[in-house]
């Protein structure tokens, strides 16, 4: 991303600390999505992704990843296909469990809602650990589609997850704007 672009979607991310429990730095992108030019502005950057990638889908991570993703697939002519926690999809739906810090988590996504000619760019807010965007990427092979590449906003590079993700994308290629 070029560095106007970079600067005014920082200026418009708030840090709030010890959100949702102490020792996490929370990145919060109210601000960005309340500003036209900012919110404008970084879907355009989504969209230029999904040309050069060449993705037939974007699927956005619930629930920040609906926000971001949702207008890109409008502007870039491309269907939205949400990946969703557990339990939220009332079709027949295929799903990916891994591993947090304390636990695990799932999620699903409609069984049908890819197909063997589809590329897929995922898109969501804030890489941290990788674990969600590794287990989306399982399930859009596991649906028989193509990974495009994985697109966010941001990447927290204190953390491990391009090093996670890497293995999983292949050649593939992880942009964070
Ligand atoms: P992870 O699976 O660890 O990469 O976490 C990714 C998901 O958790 C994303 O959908 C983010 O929205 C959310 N997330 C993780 N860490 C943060 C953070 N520091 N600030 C805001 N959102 C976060």
């Amino acid at each position: 991303a070029g560095e106007e672009l970079r600067e005014l979607l920082l200026s418009r991310i708030t840090d709030v600390p010890d959100y949702p429990k102490p020792g996490v730095m929370f990145k919060d992108i109210t601000p960005l999505l309340a500003d036209a030019r900012a919110f404008t502005a970084l879907t355009d950057a989504f969209v230029a992704l999904c040309e050069r990638y060449g993705a037939t889908k974007v699927v956005g991570l619930e629930a920040r990843g609906f926000i971001l993703a949702a207008p890109v697939a409008v502007r870039a002519g491309v269907g939205f296909v949400p990946v969703r926690k557990a339990g939220k999809l009332p079709g027949a739906t295929l799903a990916q469990s891994y591993e947090l810090e304390y636990g695990s988590a799932e999620i699903e996504m409609h069984a049908d809602a890819l197909t063997a000619g589809d590329r897929v760019l995922v898109i969501d807010d804030v890489l941290a650990t990788g674990g969600t965007a590794e287990a989306s990427l399982k399930l859009i092979r596991r649906a028989g589609a193509e990974v495009a590449g994985v697109a966010v906003l941001m990447e927290l590079g204190f953390l491990p997850g391009r090093d996670r993700l890497a293995p999983v994308l292949g050649d593939a290629p992880l942009e964070a704007l």
